[in-house]
């Protein structure tokens, strides 16, 4: 396995699992199961145990492996110098899982699905750009930007509301940006997370190959996990593209008073998602955005920015769901976080974190105190 002369080197002093100031745990399956194994020191030498032939491969085994969100609170916080690989060391043991065909049920299906598909929601390619219809957003040809949505954005109810808020507000500033509708396919971030190699390489080529045949430069993406693929992972397959989350286009805009804003008097909370934040260093933006509307009180919960906790979607668990759900599942304990500061609204800019704390504020019926709303769809209410 790649890393395996290295994974010795991590003797579990524990301070992966934890926030910055030591003051609470911050990875999401070592919250909720307490369990070392579940932590990231402790995933580390049950992989070395695996590799030596003293742990065997259970049912067990395989869900520990995959119930890392890839949060990459642990490559924040491991004070060695290999922390920058922890999330890669995780990665490549699922890679070698899945090439031994030992992966969990839920993660053989989306795999196969996306393989079948080119989505995980067993849809025809055809539906893909329908989120569009009824908006101004035009299909690619010369634009500057080309806009990727992503499968979230292109098949899930929620996911297909925020892609619109997202086209409308890019249209009205005046973003010469189309998408490629039906023609779009899976950017790959969650397949190489969840180990299938190959795939995400066959994927990423499939794209590199349409975005240079239409003269692709820039790339506005409406989720961080394509962001994620397209900034870090692409340029080795020979796809070098200017990569913009689409906060970071708006934030310019709006501050620079181009976007008349009407006052929006409320408490907002803000969640990072973790392939914008801690995977791509990217707090600023969305937060520039929403203290730019007048009246808006920006209300910082505890764990924020490198510290932020995860909803619990990363990682490919918001479609495998192998972390499960619970009292102490990521998306509630972020719930409990963010009602903590008194905020009305979490704002987030992720389509799969909307849906992971939309779910969880359900389950803690909370849903007269608490709303979750993309900054897009703030920003959209501001403008009137
Ligand atoms: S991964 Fe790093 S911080 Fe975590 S237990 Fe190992 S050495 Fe310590
Ligand atoms: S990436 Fe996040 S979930 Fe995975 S082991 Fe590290 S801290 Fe835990």
């Amino acid at each position: 396995m790649k890393y395996e002369d290295i994974i010795h080197r991590c003797f579990r002093c524990g301070y992966c699992k934890l926030t910055g100031d030591y003051s609470d745990f911050n990875c999401p399956p070592y919250r909720k199961f307490k369990f070392e194994t579940y932590s990231p020191g402790g995933r580390m030498w049950l992989i070395r145990g695996w590799l030596n032939g003293e742990i065997k491969e259970s049912e067990r085994f395989r869900e520990i492996l995959f119930s890392c969100t890839m949060c990459a609170n642990c490559v924040e916080h491991c004070v060695f110098t290999f922390s920058d690989d922890l999330v890669n060391i995780f990665i490549a043991a699922r890679e070698e899982m899945v090439n031994k065909g030992i992966v969990p049920p839920a993660v053989r299906d989306y795999l196969k699905n996306i393989h079948v598909n080119g989505n995980p929601y067993k849809e025809s390619a055809d539906e893909r750009g329908k989120w569009a219809d009824g908006t101004s957003v035009e299909a690619y040809g010369d634009q500057e930007y080309l806009f990727y949505v992503g499968c979230v954005g292109s098949y899930d109810e929620r996911g297909k509301k925020i892609a619109r808020a997202v086209g409308n507000l890019l249209t009205r500033a005046g973003v010469s940006m189309g998408i490629l509708g039906n023609a779009e396919c899976c950017d790959g971030n969650e397949v190489k997370a969840l180990g299938e190699a190959s795939l995400f390489n066959l994927l990423a080529e499939q794209n590199i190959v349409l975005f240079k045949k239409l003269g692709v430069k820039k790339i506005i993406t409406l989720d961080p996990h394509a962001f994620n693929a397209f900034k870090n992972d692409y340029p080795a397959l020979g796809g070098e593209f200017e990569v913009y989350h689409y906060t970071q286009i708006l934030s310019p805009l709006i501050q620079s008073g181009k976007m008349p804003l009407t006052e929006y008097n409320l408490g907002i909370t803000y969640h990072d998602p973790c392939y914008l934040g801690r995977h791509n260093g990217e707090y600023d933006a969305p937060r520039a955005i929403l203290k730019t509307i007048p009246g808006v009180r920006l209300i910082e919960m505890e764990q924020n920015r490198e510290n932020a906790f995860c909803c619990g979607g990363g990682g490919g668990n918001f479609f495998t769901d192998i972390l499960g759900g619970g009292e102490d599942s990521p998306g509630r304990i972020r719930v409990r976080q963010a009602l903590d500061t008194g905020a009305r609204i979490i704002a987030v800019s992720c389509p799969q974190c909307a849906k992971m704390l939309e779910d969880a504020i359900k389950v803690e019926e909370q849903e007269d105190k608490l709303k979750v709303m993309d900054v897009a769809e703030i920003v959209s209410n501001a403008m009137g």
